[in-house]
C-alpha cells in the first residue's frame, strides 16, 4: 500500500505547487470513513481508491483529480455525503466526487452492455469534467487488476465485458494508450482465456527468429535514417494479444498470415524530421502500396498523429512503420492526460497543439487563457443529445428537447399510440415536459387511448411526428370510410335498389377501386358523388337533367364547406349547440378524444369547464374563403299573438336570404308567442342584420340570440 508521504511526494516530484494539506486531509478522511470495509482480496478497502489515486500520478494528473481519486468511493460507500465533501474539500472537490458517484450509479443501475454506443456517449455527457472520467477510467483500471478477486464467475465476466465495450473504447477516445491497452488485455484474460493463451503460445514459438528480427531491423533502420542525416531514435513492439486477436477475427486469419503483429516507431526531434525520415525510408525500401497514412495532415478523432506506412524491410519480410516526433508520441500513449501535463509545464506553442482536443471535446467556450484550458472547460460533447433510460434500465439516446411523446415512439409505435401520460424519475409529468439527461421515464398506456393531433407539436423527432400523423391519417380514413358507407347505403335505400355484395364488387370494378373501404372512403370524403354511383349500378334511376343540376349545386355547397382554419387537417369538427358561433366571431375549438373538436364561442359560459385543461383548447378561426358555406343560428323570439305576425317575420327573413331551418313555439299566452328559431346565415353580420330588420317590425316584442 500506498504509503502517505509516498502519495505527497509522487504529486510533488511534477507538481510543486500542489495543495500537500489538502492531499493529506484526503488521505486521512477517507481511510477513517472507509474503516475497516474490506475488499474481495481481504485486502482492507482504502487500499483501492489509494490505487486508483496512485494510478492517476503516474498520469501526472493534478492534485485535485488525485484527492478526487482519494474520495471517490466515499459518498457510495460510506457515511460521508456531498455536503461533508463540500464543507470539508470545498465545492470543487465536492463536484468531482459528486461526478464520479453518479457514474458508478449509473453503471449499478443500466442494462449497459445491451447499448454501449449510447452508454459511452452518456458517460462522456455526463462526466462534465474531463477529470472525472479519469478517475472513473483509473477506477475501472484498479477494479479490472483486481478482478481474479471476485469469486462469482458470472460478475467477473460481466465486469470485463462491460470493460471491453464501456471503458476500453472510452480510454482510446480520449485518446489514452496504456490504459486502453492494459484493459483490453485484462478483459481478455477474463472472457477469452483460452484464445489469449494459444497466442502467446504462438507467439513464443515464433519469439526467438522474432527478436532476431526485430533487432535487425530496428539497427538498420537507425543506420538508415542516420546515414541520410535524421537523427532518431527507433523502437520494435509487438502488437497487444487482444488487438492480434481482433485482427485475426476480422481478418479470418490465422497468426502467421498477420503481417503486421510486429510495429515499429521512429522518434525524430521535428515535424519536418517525420517526413523527411519517411522520405529516407521509401527511398531505400519498396514500399507496400496502398498503405500509408498522414495522420499528421489529418489527425484521427481523438488527436492521434503519426505518419504510417508499410514497406518490404530489410529480411524482405513486410513491416509496418510508424514515424511521429516525441510529444507526438507522448500523446498518442496518453492522450488528455498528456495535455494536463503539458499545461502544468506552461508550454507555448498552445493553440495548435490542443486544436485537436478542443475538435474532440467540442468544446465551445474559447479557452482564451491557458491556465483555463482543461480545468473549466466543461466536456460538451453530444450537446444536442440527451440520454434517458427505461424502468428496466435500457438506455435510449434523444435529440434534445425530446419529450414523453418522443420517447415512447423510439421505444415502440405501439407504447406511443397507447401513450396516455408519462412518470419521469417515478413522478406523474406532463407529456409535454422536456427530458433531461439521466431522466428515468416510464411511459402510462391505455389500450383504449389514441394519438391525439396536437401531440405532433409537442414532440421533436421524426418518429413520433410521422407516426402520429399516420394515425391521424388512418383514423381520419375510417371516418371517411364509415361516413361514405352510411351515404351510399341511404342513397340506395332511398331508390329502393339493394346494396349486396355482389353489386359492390362490380361497383369497385366499374369505378376501378381495389378496395370496397376505398370506395366507401372516397364517397365520404366527397370525391365520389354517391348518386352517381347508383346510376352506375341502377341506370333506371337516373334522374333528369334537372334533378342532375340541383344536385351539382347542393353537392358542391357541401363540399365547399371547410369553414374553420387552425385544425388538423381529418379531425371532425362540430358547431356548439350552446352558443351556435357564426362566421366572424371569434371562436374556440375544444378537443374530445374520439369526439373531434367542438366549436364554441370566445364569451361561451360552457367554456369555463375547461379552465383546468388548457390541452384541449384549439386556435381556431372562420376560414374567409369558405364563403359558400351557411352556419346555423339559433334566436329566441317573443312576437304578438295576432293574425298576420308569423307571416311578417318569414317575409322579413325571406328579404334578407336567411333560410328558416326549424321553428318551435316553446310558449303560448293569450298575447305573445315565444320562439326558438334557427336560421341558416352566412356570418354574424348577416345575422346582426336580420335581428335588426326583426327588431323595426311592431310585431316583434324582443329578440335574442340562443345562448344554450
Ligand atoms: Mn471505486
Amino acid at each position: 500500500m500506498i504509503r502517505q508521504y509516498e502519495l505527497v511526494e509522487r504529486v510533488r516530484a511534477y507538481d510543486p505547487s500542489v495543495d500537500e494539506d489538502l492531499l493529506n486531509r484526503a488521505y486521512v478522511y477517507a481511510m477513517r470513513m472507509h474503516g475497516s470495509q474490506k475488499r474481495a482480496s481481504g485486502d482492507p478497502y482504502f487500499s483501492h481508491p489509494l490505487e486508483v489515486a496512485g494510478i492517476l500520478t503516474d498520469m501526472k494528473l493534478d492534485g485535485d483529480t488525485i484527492v478526487t481519486a482519494l474520495l471517490h468511493d466515499t459518498i457510495e460507500d460510506t457515511e460521508a455525503t456531498l455536503p461533508d465533501i463540500d464543507r470539508v474539500f470545498g465545492e470543487n472537490i465536492g463536484r468531482l466526487v459528486d461526478g464520479v458517484t453518479k457514474l458508478t450509479r449509473l453503471e449499478l443501475q443500466s442494462d449497459r452492455t445491451k447499448d454501449a454506443e449510447n452508454f459511452r456517449k452518456f458517460v462522456l455527457a455526463m462526466s462534465e469534467d474531463i477529470r472525472v472520467l479519469l478517475v472513473k477510467l483509473a477506477d475501472r483500471m484498479h477494479n479490472m487488476r483486481t478482478l481474479h478477486f471476485i469469486e462469482d464467475p458470472v460478475k467477473r465476466k460481466r465486469i470485463a465485458a462491460e470493460t471491453l465495450d464501456i471503458y476500453a473504447p472510452l480510454a482510446e477516445r480520449i485518446g489514452i494508450r496504456d490504459l486502453k491497452d492494459e484493459l483490453e488485455n485484462l478483459a481478455f484474460t477474463e472472457l477469452h482465456a483460452d484464445a489469449r493463451q494459444s497466442i502467446l503460445a504462438r507467439l513464443q514459438f515464433l519469439g526467438s527468429a522474432e527478436t532476431e528480427m526485430v533487432q535487425t531491423v530496428i539497427d538498420e533502420l537507425t543506420v538508415v535514417c542516420s546515414q541520410n542525416g535524421c537523427d532518431c531514435e527507433v523502437n520494435g513492439r509487438r502488437k497487444s494479444p487482444y488487438s492480434i486477436w481482433r485482427k485475426m477475427q476480422r481478418k479470418h486469419a490465422s497468426i502467421e498470415q498477420l503481417s503486421d503483429i510486429m510495429a515499429f516507431r521512429v522518434i525524430v526531434p521535428s515535424l519536418d524530421d517525420c517526413y523527411r525520415t519517411l522520405g529516407v525510408i521509401h527511398g531505400h525500401y519498396q514500399v507496400v502500396p496502398g498503405r500509408f497514412k498522414d495522420y499528421i495532415s489529418i489527425p484521427k478523432p481523438n488527436g492521434y498523429r503519426s505518419l504510417h506506412t508499410s514497406v518490404i524491410g530489410p529480411l524482405q519480410q513486410r513491416i509496418e512503420v510508424q514515424i511521429r516526433t516525441a510529444e507526438m508520441h507522448e500523446i498518442a500513449e496518453r492522450g488528455v492526460a498528456a495535455h494536463w501535463n503539458y499545461k502544468q509545464k506552461g508550454d507555448q506553442s498552445e493553440g495548435e497543439q490542443y486544436k485537436w482536443i478542443r475538435d474532440l471535446l467540442e468544446i465551445l467556450d474559447n479557452a482564451d487563457g491557458p491556465e483555463e484550458f482543461l480545468e473549466h472547460t466543461k466536456l460538451e460533447m453530444y450537446a444536442d443529445q440527451v440520454f434517458c433510460f427505461t424502468p428496466k434500465g435500457k438506455l435510449t439516446a434523444l435529440p434534445r428537447g425530446s419529450t414523453p411523446i418522443d420517447f415512447a415512439y423510439a421505444t415502440h409505435t405501439e407504447v406511443g399510440n397507447k401513450c396516455v401520460g408519462a412518470k419521469i424519475n417515478g413522478r406523474n409529468r406532463p407529456l409535454s415536459v422536456e427530458l433531461q439527461n439521466g431522466d428515468q421515464v416510464e411511459i402510462v398506456l391505455s389500450d383504449t387511448s389514441t394519438p391525439s393531433p396536437t401531440w405532433d407539436q409537442i414532440c421533436v423527432t421524426g418518429k413520433a411526428k410521422a407516426q402520429i400523423r399516420r394515425f391521424v391519417r388512418q383514423r381520419e380514413r375510417e371516418e371517411f370510410r364509415d361516413f361514405g358507407a352510411k351515404i351510399l347505403e341511404k342513397t340506395f335505400r332511398q331508390e329502393d335498389v339493394a346494396l349486396t355484395d355482389k353489386l359492390l364488387a362490380e361497383i369497385c370494378e366499374k369505378f376501378q377501386f381495389s378496395t370496397v373501404d376505398d370506395l366507401m372512403a372516397a364517397i365520404g370524403d366527397g370525391t365520389l358523388d354517391p348518386n352517381q354511383v347508383l346510376y352506375v349500378a341502377s341506370p333506371s334511376s337516373r334522374p333528369t337533367d334537372g334533378e342532375v343540376k340541383k344536385a351539382a349545386k347542393k353537392r358542391k355547397r357541401k363540399t365547399n364547406a371547410i369553414p374553420i382554419t387552425g385544425l388538423t387537417p381529418g379531425v371532425a369538427f362540430h358547431i356548439a349547440s350552446c352558443c351556435h358561433p357564426l362566421p366572424g366571431e371569434r371562436i374556440v375549438g375544444i378537443a374530445a378524444t374520439g369526439k373531434g373538436v367542438t366549436i364554441h364561442t370566445i364569451d361561451c359560459e360552457v367554456l369555463e369547464n375547461f379552465h383546468a385543461e388548457p390541452e384541449r383548447w384549439r386556435d381556431v378561426a372562420w376560414n374567409r374563403d369558405s364563403e359558400d358555406a351557411q352556419q346555423v343560428s339559433r334566436l329566441n323570439v317573443t312576437i304578438t299573438n295576432e293574425t298576420g305576425s308569423m307571416a311578417t317575420l318569414c317575409s322579413v327573413l325571406g328579404n334578407n336570404n336567411a333560410n328558416i331551418m326549424n321553428l318551435k313555439i316553446t310558449k303560448r299566452t293569450a298575447d305573445f308567442f315565444d320562439l326558438n328559431l334557427d336560421v341558416e346565415v352566412v356570418d354574424v353580420r348577416h345575422l346582426s342584420h336580420i335581428m335588426a330588420a326583426l327588431r323595426a317590425m311592431p310585431v316583434i316584442t324582443s329578440i335574442d340570440r340562443a345562448r344554450s
